[in-house]
């Protein structure tokens, strides 16, 4: 039934919980099975559907495509971000705030 399993990009899981597959229609699904995302913002994030209203100008459509980004942020911890910063020399320990 299922494609694959991967991590949850709408709440930013590292584990893959999250399964995603395409129905009989051939219509994209997606359910994660760790924080019960709601599969529309599954497949906003991984941009397989327009989340932003039919009607919206282009600056709500650059601001809900700002927001979709965001949402799939994580923290920086054993990220490329990290290994940059260790490159860059700096050693401190990473906030929470680093994403
Ligand atoms: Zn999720």
């Amino acid at each position: 039934m299922y494609d694959t399993r991967i991590p949850c990009p709408a709440h930013g899981g590292r584990q893959p919980n999250c399964a995603i597959w395409r129905d009989a229609n051939g219509r994209r699904r997606a359910r994660c099975y760790s924080h019960s995302c709601p599969e529309r913002e599954i497949l906003a994030a991984l941009g397989e559907i327009d989340v932003s209203p039919v009607n919206a100008s282009s600056t709500e459509r650059k601001q809900a495509w700002a927001l979709r980004i965001w949402r799939q942020t994580r923290p920086g911890d054993h990220t490329l971000a990290e290994t940059y910063l260790r490159l860059r020399g700096i050693r401190i320990e990473l906030p929470d705030s680093l994403h």
